[in-house]
Parts: C-alpha cells; sequence; structure tokens
C-alpha cells in the first residue's frame, strides 16, 4: 500500500489491520471505549444516550467511571427526570462541566418522558432534534444504542483521518461527512470504535507512536511531518557529534 493508492482502496487495509488489533473477533460489544462497555452490559440505548452527554469534552475513562456512579442510582429518564439535581451533580463529578451536564440529562430526560413515553426515537431527524443532542451523539447513540451503520465523529476520528490523509478538513463535522462519502458502509459500524482506540493507543495527539504503526508507507503527516522532522533532528545529532562516527570507527579497527 502506497500514497498513490486513492483513499478509497486504503480504507479496507487500514480497517482490517485496526479490527484485528483492537476487535478480533469483529464484536463491538468487545470495544474498550466507554460506550462500548456500558453497551456491552446492558443494551439500552438510553444509557448510550446519557454516557455520550457526559462524554462531551471529557476523557473516556472519567466518563466511564461518572456513567457508573450515575446509572448505579439512576438508569432511567423518570429517575433521572425527578432526581435531586444535586445529586446528579455529586454522582456525575467526574467529567468536565459536571452542574451544567446534570442540567442538561435531566432536561433530556423530561422530553424523552413527555414526547416519546420514556423511550430513545432511533432516527437521527428524532435525536439530532433532542436537547444537547448534535450530530456526534446521535451518531453515537445510533451505532452503539441500535447497531445502526453510522460515523460518530470525535476529535480522535478527526486527527486519525486528517493524519492518514483520508480526508482534508478543520472540524469533526467536516470530517463526518467526508468519511460518510468515502468509507465503504460496511465499515461505518465500527469506525469510531477502532480510530479511537488506535487514537489513544498509537496516532495519539501528541508524540505519535509511527515506530508502532503499520500505515507509515502511505500516512500524509508521516511523510509530510514526522519523517521530515525525525531526518532533521538526525542532521542536528551529527552535527553537534560530528566525531562519534569517527571514534566508533577508530574503535573497531
Ligand atoms: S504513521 Fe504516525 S501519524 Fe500516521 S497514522 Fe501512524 S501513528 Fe498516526
Amino acid at each position: 500500500m502506497t500514497t498513490s493508492a486513492p483513499a478509497r482502496e486504503r480504507i479496507p487495509f487500514i480497517m482490517r489491520d485496526l479490527a484485528a488489533r483492537y476487535l478480533p473477533a469483529g464484536d463491538l460489544h468487545e470495544g474498550e471505549t466507554a460506550l462500548a462497555k456500558i453497551v456491552a452490559e446492558r443494551e439500552d440505548p438510553f444509557l448510550v444516550l446519557i454516557s455520550t452527554i457526559l462524554s462531551q469534552r471529557t476523557r473516556d475513562e472519567m466518563t466511564e467511571r461518572a456513567s457508573r456512579q450515575l446509572f448505579a442510582k439512576y438508569d432511567t429518564p423518570e429517575a433521572i427526570a425527578n432526581a435531586d439535581p444535586a445529586n446528579l451533580v455529586r454522582l456525575i463529578q467526574p467529567v468536565g462541566f459536571y452542574r451544567q451536564k446534570a442540567l442538561q440529562i435531566q432536561n433530556v430526560s423530561r422530553v424523552l418522558l413527555d414526547q416519546y413515553r420514556g423511550t430513545v426515537p432511533g432516527t437521527y431527524e428524532e435525536l439530532i432534534a433532542l436537547p444537547q443532542v448534535g450530530p456526534k451523539t446521535a451518531n453515537c447513540v445510533l451505532v452503539y444504542g441500535f447497531g445502526e451503520p453510522r460515523i460518530p465523529t470525535d476529535t480522535h476520528v478527526h486527527r486519525v483521518s486528517n493524519r492518514l490523509g483520508l480526508v482534508r478538513t478543520k472540524t469533526p463535522e467536516k470530517t463526518e461527512q467526508r468519511l460518510m462519502k468515502t468509507v465503504p458502509k460496511e465499515f461505518w459500524l465500527h469506525i469510531n470504535e477502532l480510530f479511537i482506540r488506535f487514537g489513544k493507543d498509537i496516532c495519539r495527539p501528541i508524540g505519535p507512536r509511527c515506530e508502532a504503526c503499520s500505515f507509515t508507507s502511505f500516512c500524509r503527516y508521516y511523510r509530510t511531518v514526522f519523517a521530515p522532522k525525525r531526518h532533521r533532528l538526525d542532521q542536528d545529532r551529527r552535527k553537534r557529534s560530528p566525531g562519534r562516527k569517527a571514534s566508533r570507527s577508530m574503535a573497531s579497527k
């Protein structure tokens, strides 16, 4: 696989490599993100919706901790809608903006009770009309809550897609739109889980572990940023200690 291969041709290679690494049985229930773990325990779109709202601008580990604390006490729209707000605040404290989010999850629970008799609607259009639900949250609920192929796009999916050269976009929203055109639908269900895991494990935001990556032969970031930087560092090192090579060769004589 080389840089000359169009993005669409690279996708099966990328997805198979990541699936072998992170989802060998091909089952999203074996995922390691907070959402995948929550769904593996209880297949409930409501829990996915609440966890996704909690996850906004928050690390996955904190989302999982707050979700578990919350769901141990309040795990239905009715329970959250009627809860003492101070209790909600206390339980979801591990996530950022927990005061705002306590109000938001109570608000969305009330809307579900009023408009959907306490169930979570299963279409993108209905989900996006709920308070606090944007494209990423709606798609997370569809993928993890209903098993519907979509491409939820957070900062990891956005960064990895751009680095690999699958898209060239400035925002996660644009990335989602481009990926939906480029990625064959058979890969949609797993792409969020796989790119998040890869983005946390290898293609990290700062200091990506390119040496441990299978995609260097066509990765745009590797070619344009990582490899030239390493080359410059090697040259600087050689300039700073020009005698090292010579003294090594003297020593070997
Ligand atoms: S080569 Fe580096 S930048 Fe490119 S996908 Fe792999 S880890 Fe990320």
